[in-house]
């Protein structure tokens, strides 16, 4: 008989379990309490400009396996956009070309690295020392120091912070290199940056996020299973979720997908009680996000993206063809999440302008902030002895997903869509163990 899953949260991570167990013949029940699916990497409807946005422009690297495999499962590969080249944009309008040269890793960046106009020699020798000490750490080493304390043992000054090292690790990791934790940081580099050229690669989507997740939809009903959308989840366990309005679901297993403050919220407090996975999540928090749609009424934009150096707006991405309409982001926000919508875009607009003076021409119509306040959780030093496996020690449910379980990864989506597969893969080993479990009885 086919298996009963209820998945509980439609983000990538429940999406990600729901592919794979669809696949391998599962009945799924996936719950999502909003009306769509995606969580924290999707698109809403926007009235005054009558677009589908993006809450944030998201970004994939050519490193991230897991998600890479999820687009191909949901046959959307072939929409995702890949950029070679890296534009560093300082003030003043002065860029810099990163672009990969046919070398093995970690030199293929090198030559460009060299030509780099941002960065002065002295600047440029510190820095290489660096990359070559952080290429070979083994990074668990590293957990409990910030990366800013591991920048300072590796003789890095504050210009070459400003200028390289917290424009790469505030984008990647979402907090500064004094709050964040040397290993997450480590690893931007160690699986991303001096890879290879394939792995450092970045991929934009070029539709709107939430289209990328109607595969599932279709991919849950035609294998015989269904989807819960606008329903709230308020209480599971091992084999049953309640429903806000009390109606009780029962499964032969349970994949709880949702953010870890309602993981450790909803979750049956005697299960909470004997599992320990559940007790790291009330000590971990979260880091904010701003994204800023803009519309102006001519092309202020002609690169596909922009790295600003020195600006506290660190990309931004050309959203059209034309290159009218851009995306503002700024990680790690905490300080512009109290600032109303005129002084957000006045800051992001000083930042434009600094580094494409020709904007000044152009006319801003509309914009549109987006501020996420749980963005990511706090990858901060500590963190990673928080993460909860996806099993308990005995193997048994409910399993967790999320990219806050033990992925080896930041909050991403790859450390989403990783927790995903390994959710769905624990489901079936479980099953494979009672079946075995009966035939020996
Ligand atoms: C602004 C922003 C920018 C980002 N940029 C990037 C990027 O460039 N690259 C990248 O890789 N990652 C990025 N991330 C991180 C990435 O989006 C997340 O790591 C990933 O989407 C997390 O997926 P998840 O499934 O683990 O969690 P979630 O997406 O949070 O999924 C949990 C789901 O559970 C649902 N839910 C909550 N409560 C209930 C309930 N009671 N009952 C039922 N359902 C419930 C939620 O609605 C949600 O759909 C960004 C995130 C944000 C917010």
């Amino acid at each position: 008989m086919k298996p009963r899953v209820l998945i509980l949260g439609g983000g990538i991570a429940g999406i990600a379990a729901a592919m794979k167990l669809c696949a391998a013949g599962a009945r799924v029940t996936l719950v999502e309490s909003r009306d769509r699916l995606g969580g924290r990497a999707s698109s809403f409807f926007d009235a005054k400009s009558g677009l589908w946005l993006d809450n944030c422009q998201h970004v994939t690297l050519g490193c991230c396996d897991s998600y890479l495999h999820l687009c191909d499962l949901l046959g959307v590969s072939h929409l995702i956009r890949w950029d070679d080249e890296q534009y560093w944009v300082e003030a003043g309008g002065r860029t810099t070309i990163l672009k990969p040269a046919h070398l093995p890793a970690p030199l293929h960046g090198f030559p460009a690295f060299l030509k780099a106009k941002f960065l002065n020699v002295g600047e440029k020798l510190r820095i290489a020392a660096a990359l070559a000490q952080l290429r070979f750490l083994n990074r668990f080493n590293h957990e409990a120091q910030t990366f800013a304390s591991l920048l300072d043992e590796l003789g890095q000054h504050e210009t070459e912070r400003t200028k390289f090292w917290d424009p790469i690790i505030i984008s990647a990791c979402n907090l500064t290199p004094k709050r964040v934790s040397a290993l997450a940081a480590i690893q931007v580099f160690q699986e991303a940056f001096l890879a290879g050229a394939p792995a450092s690669r970045i991929g934009i989507m070029t539709v709107p996020l939430g289209q990328i997740y109607e595969r599932a939809r279709s991919a849950i009903v035609e294998s015989g299973g269904e989807l819960l959308l606008g329903e709230s989840v308020s209480h599971f366990d091992q084999t049953t979720a309640t429903l806000s309005g009390g109606h009780m679901l029962a499964a032969d297993a349970v994949v709880c997908a949702l953010p870890f403050e309602k993981a450790s919220m909803f979750a049956d407090d005697g299960l909470k009680q004997l599992d320990p996975r559940f007790s790291g999540m009330a000590r971990m928090t979260h880091s904010p996000i701003l994204g800023v749609h803009l519309f102006f009424d001519r092309s202020v934009l002609t690169l596909p993206h922009a790295v600003l150096v020195g600006a506290e707006t660190q990309w931004l991405f050309r959203k059209d063809d034309s290159g009218r309409v851009l995306h503002a982001v700024i990680s790690a926000a905490d300080e512009w999440m109290a600032l109303d919508h005129d002084a957000i875009v006045q800051r992001v607009l000083r930042d434009l302008l600094a580094r494409f003076p020709a904007a000044a021409n152009a006319r801003l119509e509309m914009a549109r902030p987006v501020k996420e306040r749980r963005a990511t959780f706090a990858f901060s030093p500590g963190f990673e002895s928080l993460r909860p496996a996806t099993a308990s020690e005995s193997g048994d449910g409910p399993f967790l997903a999320g990219d806050y379980t033990q992925t080896n990864w930041p909050a991403t989506m790859e450390g989403a869509s990783r927790s995903g597969l390994a959710a769905a893969l624990a489901v079936l080993q479980h099953r494979q163990k009672g079946r075995m479990r009966r035939t020996q009885d």
